[in-house]
């Protein structure tokens, strides 16, 4: 991630005064006086136009009449987010308009004009809210209308953690289509997220440029639907800021922070455009103009009018917008945009692991003589030598070497390969450690993506977003069979070294736990709480990887918790992990019990190393892992309950784990723990081995515990297993109820 900047962190954080950030760029003595005469008049007639067509509007429809957009549960987002009211009905507008209508006064400060800035946001929302009157959308397809919560959850948490690097408003009508085709080609290169509004947007059209949902780029008919890109950005405070409607003032200052917005406008400037432009200033975002403007009056860092061809340059460094990634060397696109993408099985040119092959992947801290900086190797063959559909064993190694390297930041570097691969168009990954799983499709094969492009693209991404402690990067890529058996027994022993790290570390003992929130990119509600005895589901984030990842980048994906409100020890609930955990998944998940598989469990993203679920005519559970093809007694395969409970959901009685949670002492506490356990593939028995049956001891279970638990070759349905538990005499069937 690109980002260094919080996801989920409170408004209250930041407690400085919002309005504080415009001091000083106006000699309130001689302000810029033409221009926010012309913000004054911009705004009266904004207003006036709004009043107008809502009179005509109550006229038609009646005072009672609904008003609102589709696909939103803010109301009228930037009415809801700057001042609270919930606005359901046509003839609640006509008292906000008077009230906007007051703020308009003749006085030319500075903090007056952002005053007739947001009157004119408040004007151009209404003007646009009736459009959808009658539940008629007014746009048709290719134009854009207003962006419902699902984009905001969309691309709105890849805005606020500088994934997606900035915003993008552009305005007015470039001089020739070429100017305009330069900009917006330009930023669609640095992934920016783009509105284009009127004249701007049919120009767009002419020149063919890419828009739409794919490239982040959308066309606004009318210059009034400006007003979406104010709903978006304050939609993103109030979702994942955890700010109040109404909290004015946190709310911009949010929004200021983390959705890193800049209005381009190009060619001539009316009244009204002027006061717009003021809008985007009174919500923290600067404008940029390619026009000389009145007696050449500008606003420092704010209000600028640049005359040269690098606009979005200039545009960049007014917004203070740094792109550490510059041109990635391998054959396909790189960014966030691809994150969610899936390769089927008939796109496949070529997979790694998942259960065909061995695959792993391994990040090994180095001392500088054992490094050649830039290295990348692939030993063995590379993908032309592999038919269509086929796959090849794994390893990647990454060697790194850095002056502020540590040995404990291994497994949190490791963990990102996931992401960074994610981000090539054409690639997926899946997984982790000896687990991962990855293809790469026809369409990426096609364009020259090589095995060894591997190597470049974690190359520059370690290189770039671990820029502190990441000096020298070597990477190897191995496939040859015989090499990755080899190696990936090193891996096992770092693996079970980094687990051990933990040993004798309870949750007891820490006072703080941490959130993982990595995987949002794909499901956006999910959130992993991590504690010394519950690493994150994906068996590779562990209390102190999470720790060292905060060390690292304190701003970044894991954050600690304070252990602070105990609500229920046994099930392991706190109110302050409730808390993050809400603030944390888009306000979806209220309760989260950190020891429960039937009271409000942990959601799941989709990298679990195995599942659970209740298997109720055994009165036990069951655990099935990735590795396990087979059919479980719950009556379904791992796939088909991967995409049950996937996603970033609770799913009661089911639940995504690590492997190594099964050793825990916290484990699934409130029911039982252990002894529940009726089902689990050979596969996992053998990896949990001597440990598992040094905890049934510990559990006064017996060391033959786990020739009472049932696996594949006693039977895959609860029938089958049932009369096997009974003859062994599992605990399970005599414990209390589960349902
Ligand atoms: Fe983090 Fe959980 Fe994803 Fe692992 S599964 S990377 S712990 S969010
Ligand atoms: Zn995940």
């Amino acid at each position: 991630m690109t980002g260094s900047v919080p996801r989920g962190v409170l408004a209250r954080e930041w407690k400085e005064s919002f309005e504080e950030i415009y001091s000083g760029a106006v000699n309130e003595l001689s302000p810029p006086l033409k221009l926010f005469k012309k913000v004054y008049c911009g705004a009266l007639t904004a207003v006036s136009y709004a009043k107008k067509m809502l009179n005509r509007s109550i006229c038609r429809y009646g005072a009672d009449y609904f008003v609102g957009y589709p696909d939103t549960e803010f109301y009228l987002p930037a009415i809801f987010a700057l001042s609270g009211e919930k606005i359901t009905k046509l003839g609640e507008l006509v008292p906000i308009l008077n009230r906007m209508r007051d703020q308009i006064k003749e006085d030319f400060s500075f903090y007056q004009a952002r005053l007739h800035g947001e009157a004119t946001a408040y004007a151009a929302e209404i003007i646009e809210s009736l459009r959808y009157l009658n539940g008629t959308k007014s746009y048709a397809a290719p134009w854009s209308s207003f962006l419902g919560d699902s984009f905001v959850r969309r691309y709105g948490i890849l805005l606020v953690d500088w994934t997606i690097p900035g915003f993008a408003v552009i305005m007015g009508r470039a001089k020739t289509l070429e100017v305009l085709k330069k900009i917006v080609q330009d930023l669609q290169d640095k992934g920016f997220m783009i509105f284009l509004s009127n004249e701007i947007a049919e120009q767009a059209m002419e020149a063919n440029l890419k828009l739409g949902a794919d490239f982040i780029t959308f066309p606004f008919r009318r210059f009034t639907q400006v007003i979406h890109a104010m709903d978006f950005c304050l939609r993103t405070g109030l979702a994942f800021g955890g700010i109040e409607p109404g909290n004015r003032q946190d709310v911009r200052d949010y929004v200021r922070r983390r959705v890193r917005a800049f209005v381009l406008h190009l060619g001539k400037i009316d009244d009204i455009q002027s006061a717009a432009h003021l809008a985007a200033i009174f919500l923290g975002s600067p404008v940029i103009t390619d026009q000389e403007l009145l007696g050449g009056e500008q606003i420092p860092n704010w209000y600028l009018s640049h005359l040269g061809d690098d606009l979005v340059t200039v545009a960049m460094e007014v917004r203070g917008i740094k792109l550490k990634i510059v041109d990635i060397p391998v054959p396909i696109n790189v960014s966030s945009v691809f994150e969610g993408e899936i390769i089927r099985k008939s796109d496949l040119r070529i997979e790694f692991g998942g259960g065909r092959t061995t695959a792993f992947e391994l990040v090994k801290m180095v001392s500088g003589k054992e490094i050649e900086d830039g290295k990348i190797e692939v030993i063995g063959p590379e993908i032309d030598e592999v038919e269509e559909g086929g796959c090849l064993p794994l390893g990647i190694i990454v060697k790194i070497f850095g002056h502020k390297m540590q040995e404990i930041f291994e497994g949190v570097l490791e963990r990102r390969i996931h992401n960074f691969i994610n981000l090539g168009e054409g690639l997926w990954h899946t997984a982790q450690r000896d687990n991962c799983w990855l293809r790469i499709s026809n369409k990426a094969a096609s364009k020259g993506f090589q095995i060894y492009h591997y190597g470049e693209l974690l190359l520059a991404k370690f290189k770039n977003d671990f820029s502190s402690i990441v000096d020298r990067v070597e990477i190897e890529l191995i496939t040859d069979s015989k090499l990755v058996e080899e190696k990936v027994k090193e891996a096992w022993e770092v693996y079970i070294a980094r687990d051990e790290r933990l040993r004798g570390l309870t949750d007891e003992l820490v006072e703080e736990f941490y959130f993982c929130l990595v995987c949002q990119s794909i499901a956006p509600n999910h959130c992993c709480v991590i504690t010394p005895e519950r690493p994150g589901l994906c068996g590779a984030v562990s209390w102190l990887d999470a720790k060292a990842s905060f060390e690292i980048d304190p701003i970044g994906p894991c954050r600690p918790i304070k252990k602070e409100g105990l609500i229920d020890e046994e099930k392991g609930i706190w109110e302050s992990v409730n808390e993050y955990v809400y603030l944390n998944s888009n306000r979806s998940i209220k309760e989260c019990s950190l020891y429960s598989l039937l009271a409000r469990p942990m959601t799941s993203c989709g990298c679990f190393e195995a599942i659970m679920g209740i298997v109720p005519e055994t009165n036990g559970v069951m655990i099935s892992t990735r590795k396990y093809g087979g059919m479980t007694p719950c009556g379904m395969t791992f796939s088909t309950l991967a995409e049950i409970i996937g996603g970033g959901v609770q799913t009661p009685g089911f639940m995504g784990l690590a492997r190594s949670y099964i050793l825990s002492r916290k484990f699934i506490r409130a029911e039982g723990g252990i002894a529940r356990i009726v089902w689990m593939p050979k596969e996992l028995k053998e990896y949990l081995g001597e440990r598992f049956c040094q905890r049934c001891e510990e559990e006064g279970l017996g060391t033959d515990f786990v020739e009472k638990i049932a696996d594949e070759t006693v039977g895959e349905t609860a029938e089958e297993i049932l009369a096997y538990l009974e003859k062994k005499k599992h605990p399970a069937l005599t414990m209390d109820p589960l349902l």
